[in-house]
């Protein structure tokens, strides 16, 4: 099954795709992630990525689109995937839906996950990065998905941080924009995949609302699968 994964930060698109990485047992391919952990091993690509993540811009195309279309070539990937965060602009959708094309990788499902943007940016301050593992979903204001009394990750026990993207309004503003810009940015980039799934019908485009707790949002995913 390969599965594409929109919604703007915060709305549980990380939680709600760990959910379905599980489910499929598909690598959860996370570009933000990948970014993370390249700068946490201070590699070229984590030094060049830094400024603009601190920024809450988006990484330049030269340098995000080779990463993610090399790595679906990857092994683990041949059997599924479940790619998240990418592609985050209309340039972006464009370059993977010709990547897929020219190697014969078809798109499964589409979910789009629709939450307002007050709401999502509340969500964004609450959350919380397990040391162990960042597919462990922790957030403070969210109740299912609450750190433990001594604030350890839920689901581990791990020490938990808060990204500095995650706490800094201005960034998180940003990335909205970027995300609820439908001429070329995110959604821009999901209603490109939302055409050619209303013209074709092996592609299943799901919209999913963010607004309910993680579970009634997992239990509306799971019934449109
Ligand atoms: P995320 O974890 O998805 O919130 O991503 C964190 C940051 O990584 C974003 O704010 C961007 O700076 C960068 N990033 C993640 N995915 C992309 C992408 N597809 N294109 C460009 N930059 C990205």
């Amino acid at each position: 099954m390969n599965i594409l994964f929109f919604g703007p930060n915060g709305s549980g698109k990380g939680t709600q795709g760990s959910i379905l990485k599980d489910k499929y047992n598909t690598p959860h391919i996370e570009s933000g992630a990948i970014f993370r952990e390249n700068i946490g091993k201070g590699t070229e690509l984590g030094a060049k990525a830094k400024a603009f993540i601190d920024k809450g811009d988006l990484v330049p195309d030269e340098i995000t689109i080779p990463m993610i279309l090399d790595r679906l070539q990857q092994d683990d990937c041949k059997n599924g995937w479940l790619l998240d965060g990418f592609p985050r602009n209309k340039t972006q959708a464009i370059k993977l839906d010709e990547s897929l094309k020219a190697s014969g990788m078809a798109l499964d499902i589409v979910v789009e996950i629709l939450l307002d943007r007050e709401t999502a940016k509340n969500r964004i301050m609450g959350r919380r990065l397990c040391a162990k593992d960042p597919n462990h979903p922790n957030n403070i204001y969210i109740d299912a998905i609450k750190p433990t009394d001594d604030n350890k990750c839920r689901v581990c026990g791990g020490e938990l941080s808060a990204r500095g993207d995650d706490q800094d309004e201005s960034a998180i503003s940003k990335r909205h924009g970027i995300y609820y810009d439908a001429d070329t940015g995110t959604l821009a980039a999901a209603y490109y995949f939302r055409d050619l799934a209303a013209a074709s019908s092996d592609i299943k485009y799901i919209e999913l609302d963010g607004t309910p707790g993680v579970k009634e949002v997992t239990a509306e995913l799971v019934s449109k699968l």
